[in-house]
């Protein structure tokens, strides 16, 4: 198995190059955010409690996100391969990530942070704000998600960088070249599917 982290901060892309990667290498995509907005839109128990967070910009807290994350990568035995997308966003999430794969004796192979500048992260945000239904993309919820991330998910990559698995990619480059760069350093590891 190859086990990929796609990293950074909101805004930065990860959502649109995961869709990328997938397609190209054929690896299952495990997205916390589209899995927590698929809890709220259902209404779960679950959900009910991640919406309290996700509206006012906060990470929902770790024991919620690990538990519904570890089912998840047992549900396909026989995958190439995860790519991870907005998780770990905290370093108990990166902690108990480690711990799961170890049990099923993997790992992360590689961590791609997706590198973009704060002012073009908030037009990309509100530019999105105008068109998607999420009702995290506005103004405020904005600045407060990228607190968040300084404060809370940034720590992460050097959690990694610390066991030499770290990238860095320009990630303001257009979608191609951005998603080139990244397959660059992907083919190091697995040739697409
Ligand atoms: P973005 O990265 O653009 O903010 P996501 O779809 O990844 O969007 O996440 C949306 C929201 O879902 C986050 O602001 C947070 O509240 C919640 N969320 C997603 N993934 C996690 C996670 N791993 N840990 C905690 N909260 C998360």
């Amino acid at each position: 198995m190859f086990n990929l982290i796609l990293f950074g901060p909101p805004g930065s892309g990860k959502g649109t190059q995961s869709t990328n990667i997938v397609k190209s290498y054929n690896l299952q995509h495990i997205s916390t955010g589209d899995l927590l907005r698929d809890e709220v839109s259902r209404q779960t128990p679950l959900g009910v409690e991640a919406q309290k967070y996700m509206d006012q910009g906060f990470l929902v807290p770790d024991e919620v996100v690990i538990g519904m994350i570890s089912g998840k990568i047992d549900e396909n035995p026989g995958v190439r391969g995860i790519i991870f997308d907005g998780f770990p966003r905290t370093k108990a999430q990166a902690e108990a990530l480690d711990k799961l794969l170890e049990f099923k004796n993997t790992q992360i192979h590689l961590v791609l942070s997706l590198e973009v500048p704060e002012d073009e992260l908030v037009r990309r945000m509100l530019g999105r704000a105008a068109t998607s239904d999420r009702s995290d993309d506005n103004e405020e919820v904005i600045s407060k998600r990228i607190k968040e991330y300084h404060a809370k998910t940034a720590p992460v990559a050097e959690y990694y960088d610390a066991q030499g698995k770290l990238e860095r990619i320009k990630g303001d480059l257009d979608i191609q070249d951005t998603f080139k760069l990244l397959s660059r350093e992907i083919d190091k590891y697995l040739l697409p599917a």
